[in-house]
């Protein structure tokens, strides 16, 4: 793994991966809401979010498992394949060295328009063939990974999913260094996740 001391010093080129928080939320999830406390000349906010609101890692509690063996920070070699050469890139037998494997779909492209919760993907053919990567998350640039069997699979096997992912057209075919920080709340089903890739 790759030193993070060293990574910045050579200046590389850090993507922002992780969608802004606003009022755009997956059908019936709970909104975002803002209220403004003014307290003499300070303001402080009240926020209030679902945990699965933007780019958000899923803990295995989404599912119904426990999160005893979750680590708080996703970090390690990532790499981005696109969806139409999964299979491809799957059928490869050299693999290796992948901690956290990136799926460009295109759908981040809808990001704010309505259309956008209504495309997802399908990699249920995948799964037998993707957790034989030995990969330690897994992530999206759509609402969903797949349904709840799609998730549970993916959980139970150790492989945390993150979702509503952006800018990943920039990283197809690449491999980069990613870091992806979770608000710091433990024993919850899932939470906003700042994700970057260092090329
Ligand atoms: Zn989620």
């Amino acid at each position: 793994m790759k030193c993070i001391k060293n990574l910045l010093k050579n200046k590389n080129v850090i993507i922002d991966l992780s969608n802004e928080i606003m009022d755009f939320v997956y059908p019936g999830d709970p909104n975002f809401y803002v209220n403004i406390f003014k307290f003499e000349n300070f303001m402080v906010s009240e926020i209030r979010i679902g945990s699965h609101i933007s780019t958000h890692v899923d803990y295995p509690k989404h599912v119904g498992l426990d999160n005893d063996s979750v680590v708080d920070i996703v970090v390690g070699n990532g790499f981005c394949v696109n969806i139409d050469n999964l299979e491809e890139f799957l059928s490869k037998k050299d693999i290796k060295n992948i901690d956290v494997l990136l799926i460009y779909t295109s759908i981040s492209s809808l990001w704010g328009k309505e259309e956008y919760f209504e495309r997802g993907v399908d990699i249920k053919d995948y799964l037998n063939d993707l957790l034989s990567l030995g990969i330690k998350a897994i992530g999206v640039d759509c609402a969903s990974i797949g349904d709840y069997d799609v998730h549970r699979t993916l959980l139970s096997n150790g492989i945390l999913i993150i979702e509503n992912l952006t800018n990943l057209d920039v990283l197809v075919g690449k491999s980069f260094f990613f870091i992806g920080l979770p608000l710091k709340i433990k024993n919850i089903d899932g939470v906003p996740i700042r994700a970057v890739a260092i090329l």
